[in-house]
C-alpha cells in the first residue's frame, strides 16, 4: 500500500511517499519544492519525480494522498478530505491563517488533479480530543466556547509520534499500544503497570508542550491557535487578549495589520530583531547581542513554565522527551530547560547532552528520577498509518 504524505504550506511543498504493505513501514522517496509560484505544477513535478524514480507507474498506484490538516470547524480526527471537510477547514482559516488557507487550496488542487485517489487528512487536533473538559477552556462567555473559542491543541501527529515511541523506549508495550490505537478505540485498550507521565517537548519553527499520561495527551500549550503557547519562529505566543484592542488603539493599528504583525513579526523574530531561525539568534546572542540573548532566555522561560504545568498536572514526569528541529539539534536550549531541577528528579548529563544531535539518547544522568531523552519526530510516519487504518476500515 503506498500512501503519499503531502506537507502543504502556502510556497511550499515537501512530500514524503511510504509503502504500508503488510508489516512493513518503508518510505520510498521523498522530495519538495520551496518558493512555489505555481502549485498546479508543483503538484505534477512531484508526481513526475515519483514516476522518473521508478516508485509509481500511474497515479492509480497511489493508495491514498494524505496530510498532516491542521484544523476544522466540527471535524477532527483521521477523514476523508471531500469538499465539504474542505469547507469546514475554510471555516476556521481565521484560526490558523499561516497554516489553513494553504491546505485549503492545495488539496482542492490534489482533488482536482488526481480525482480518482482519496485524500484523507489527519487533523493537528486530532491528539487532544480526550483531554479533560477543564483543560479544553477559556474564560469566555459560552456563545464564544461554541464558536470555537476553546484551547483545541495542536501539533497532534509529533506529539502522537512521541508517546508511542517514548513508551517504547521506556520498555512499556502496553502504553505504546494504547497510544497506537488511540484512534481506533478512543485510548481505551488496556495498561498494566503503573501510570506512564511523559512531557513531550516539540521545539522547532512552532513549538509547543504536550503532557502524556499513558499514551494519551491531557493538553498541549498550543490554546485556540497555532500562534499561542511558547514564542515561534515568527508567531506571537501566549500574549494577553487585552493587548490587542491596546496595541490598535495606543499604536493606531488596524485589525489586519494587528493579526499580520502577530503571525509574522512576533516570536523569536520579533523579540530579537535577528532572524526567526535560532541559529542566527544565537549566533547574534554569542556576539554580544543582548535582544537576542533575551529572546533564547524568554524561549527557555516559556518551557520551562509549561513543563511545570504539567508536571503538576500529571503528578510528576518519568520523561521529558525533547523533539523537532531545535529540540533535536539544540544542545545549549536543552541545557537551560532543564538546569536548576534537582529538587523535582530532573538531572541533564551535560556531555551527553551536548554530544547529542539528531538522535534517539537518553541525556540524564544514570541518577536522575526523570528520564530525559532526545526523539526525533517523524510526523509524516503517523498520516501514513493512520491513513492506512482509515482505509482499511472503510
Ligand atoms: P518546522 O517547525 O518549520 O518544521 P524545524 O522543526 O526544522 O521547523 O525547526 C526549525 C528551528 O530548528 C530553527 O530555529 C532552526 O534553527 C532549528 N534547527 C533545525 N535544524 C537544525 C540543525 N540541524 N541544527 C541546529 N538547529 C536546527
Amino acid at each position: 500500500m503506498k500512501v503519499l504524505v503531502a506537507n502543504l504550506g502556502s510556497t511550499s511543498l515537501k512530500w514524503r511517499l511510504f509503502d504500508l504493505s503488510g508489516g512493513t513501514e518503508r518510505m520510498l522517496h521523498k522530495g519538495g519544492f520551496e518558493r512555489v509560484t505555481d502549485y498546479p505544477k508543483a503538484i505534477d513535478d512531484c508526481l513526475a519525480q515519483l514516476k522518473d524514480a521508478g516508485q509509481i507507474d500511474s497515479e492509480q498506484d497511489l493508495a491514498a494522498v494524505g496530510f498532516k490538516t491542521v484544523i476544522a470547524k466540527g471535524l477532527s480526527g483521521c477523514v476523508r478530505l471531500d469538499e465539504g471537510a474542505v469547507k469546514a477547514m475554510e471555516a476556521f482559516n481565521a484560526i490558523a491563517p499561516a497554516h489553513n488557507p494553504a491546505y485549503v487550496s492545495g488539496v482542492r488542487l490534489f482533488a482536482q488533479r488526481v480525482p480518482q485517489v482519496p485524500l484523507v487528512g489527519l487533523f493537528e487536533t486530532a491528539f487532544y480530543q480526550w483531554i479533560p473538559e477543564a483543560a479544553q477552556r477559556y474564560g469566555v462567555p459560552e456563545a464564544w466556547f461554541e464558536a470555537g473559542v476553546r484551547r483545541w491543541g495542536f501539533h497532534g501527529a509529533s506529539h502522537k509520534f512521541i508517546a508511542e515511541r517514548s513508551a517504547e523506549l521506556l520498555g512499556r508495550e502496553d502504553v505504546a499500544n494504547r497510544a497506537r490505537r488511540l484512534y481506533v478505540d478512543s485510548g481505551k485498550s488496556a495498561v498494566q503497570g503503573p501510570p506512564l507521565r511523559v512531557i513531550s517537548l516539540h521545539l522547532g519553527g512552532s513549538s509547543s508542550i504536550t503532557g502524556i499520561l499513558n499514551g494519551v495527551a491531557v493538553g498541549n500549550s498550543l490554546g485556540m491557535s497555532p500562534q499561542s503557547g511558547l514564542p515561534h519562529n515568527n508567531r506571537v505566543g501566549d500574549l494577553d487578549s487585552f493587548a490587542v484592542p491596546f496595541a490598535m488603539r495606543a499604536l493606531g493599528l488596524s485589525l489586519d495589520e494587528v493579526e499580520r504583525q502577530m503571525c509574522k513579526e512576533g516570536g523569536l523574530k520579533g523579540l530579537s530583531g535577528v532572524s526567526n531561525d535560532i541559529r542566527d539568534i544565537d549566533a547574534a546572542a554569542k556576539s554580544g547581542d543582548a535582544r537576542a540573548k533575551r529572546a533564547l532566555d524568554f524561549f527557555v522561560h516559556e518551557a520551562r513554565r509549561w513543563i511545570g504545568a504539567y508536571l503538576v498536572q500529571l503528578n510528576g514526569a518519568d520523561a521529558i522527551v525533547f523533539t523537532a528541529g531545535i529540540g533535536e539539534n539544540r544542545s545549549e536550549i536543552r541545557a537551560g530547560i532543564c538546569s536548576d531541577l534537582g529538587h523535582l528528579g530532573i538531572e541533564l548529563d551535560p556531555q551527553v547532552n551536548a554530544a547529542t544531535r539528531a538522535t534517539e539518547a537518553v541525556i540524564s544522568t544514570p541518577r536522575s528520577a526523570v528520564r530525559l531523552m532526545v526523539i526525533p519526530t517523524n510526523e509524516e510516519l503517523v498520516v501514513a498509518r493512520e491513513v492506512k487504518r482509515f482505509l482499511e476500515n472503510i
